[in-house]
């Protein structure tokens, strides 16, 4: 994927234009710092949105390669999270995510675990248990470790059968995304799907229904993960993303949503731009989605963050040609940089600044008024 020159011109002056904004806006920011949560409103409701392995330059390829300005634009509070886990300096993403869902920092491939293996009640449980809805929105399988790290508890992220017994019991009221074979082609036997019936879910394995069920949802459109966008998701999460907030705003106490765009890692892991960019851009509509909503509702916390970088990736010129991006990776594993935090609506003016990931999670809490 290239660019040509009158379009980066173009996109330049855009970006030059828009960043004379941001300098008024980032002033008002630091205005708002010097205020407490007792001052403003607290969310009712919060959506996390992740960005599997979506650093700096995979968000900026959103300026670039997005016909019209990114959702991630529409964000007034900017922090950078540092992510390394519990056991090493560049994290993976099953400590990624558990640093999210329960504040404690873990060793890489751990599900909802401490350092010594115990299990720490996550963000869902606690919420599910106070009466708030919760659901659960990914491109990869359910049980894959981003998702999972909010649901279950066990020692390996490969433990896919293991983290699918922690569903029905979840309290989750929302799931959609891949991870059928866990549930019906397992070793032991079992047909998990009858477990979730029985804990009240209808379950769903054709297709995005249009509109939602009474009760619990468990959607399932994958034996594994979702399809690529280039092989034929469509606008899975976008309308999936939709469809948890019309069922999951209907609780007058409040929601926590958390969405992944799974496969921005993938693509970085493979070193495929394209893949990459496809998926980065998917992501950015589901931002969209949740940002529309936000706006109307006005009693919701958007944060969009990562829970490290893949690839080492970055919009490299094209040699000596500077009018060119060619975008470039360093590695096929992930990266230590930082990662960017977006928030916006009450509450947001505590994701300012520069944080370890562990804080993402405190000021989620703090937010609730927890
Ligand atoms: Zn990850």
């Amino acid at each position: 994927m290239k660019i040509n020159i009158s379009v980066l011109t173009l996109l330049l002056s855009a970006t030059l234009f828009l960043s004379s904004c941001v300098s008024v806006q980032v002033s008002e920011n630091t205005l708002s710092q010097t205020q407490t949560l007792s001052d403003q409103k607290k969310p009712k409701n919060i959506i996390l949105l992740i960005g599997d392995g979506m650093g700096l330059s995979q968000v900026s390829a959103a300026i670039y390669y997005k016909d019209g300005v990114p959702n991630f634009e529409r964000f007034n509070t900017i922090g950078l999270s540092k992510t390394s886990s519990g056991s090493d300096l560049v994290t993976d993403s099953a400590a990624g995510a558990t640093v999210f869902s329960t504040g404690v920092r873990t060793y890489n491939g751990a599900i909802g675990v401490s350092m010594d293996t115990t299990a720490v009640s996550t963000i869902v449980e606690t919420l599910s248990k106070d009466g708030y809805s919760t659901g659960i929105v990914s491109t990869s399988s359910i049980q894959h470790a981003t998702p999972a790290s909010f649901y279950a508890h066990v020692k390996r992220r490969n433990m896919y059968e293991e983290i699918t017994e922690f569903a029905p019991h979840s309290g989750i009221d929302f799931f959609a995304g891949g991870g059928l074979q866990f549930f019906t082609k397992r070793k032991d036997n079992r047909n998990l799907l009858n477990d979730m019936e029985e804990a009240g879910y209808t379950v769903i394995t054709d297709q995005l229904p249009i509109q939602n069920i009474d009760g619990k949802e468990l959607i399932l459109l994958a034996d594994d993960s979702m399809p690529k966008m280039s092989e034929g998701r469509g606008d899975f999460l976008p309308n999936a993303t939709q469809l948890a907030l019309d069922k999951l705003s209907k609780n007058e106490k409040g929601f926590f949503l958390m969405v992944e765009g799974s496969q921005i890692d993938w693509g970085g892991h493979d070193n495929d731009a394209d893949y990459l960019i496809e998926e980065l851009l998917d992501f950015d509509k589901a931002i969209g989605v949740a940002l529309d909503f936000a706006k109307k509702n006005g009693e919701t916390l958007v944060i969009v963050t990562a829970d490290h970088e893949t690839g080492g990736f970055s919009l490299s010129s094209d040699g000596k040609d500077y009018n060119k991006i060619n975008p470039t990776f360093s590695t096929p594993g992930h990266s230590a940089t930082m990662v960017p935090v977006f928030a916006e609506g009450p509450g947001s003016f505590l994701f300012n600044g520069i944080y370890n990931s562990t804080e993402i999670y405190f000021k989620m809490m703090k937010a609730f008024g927890r």
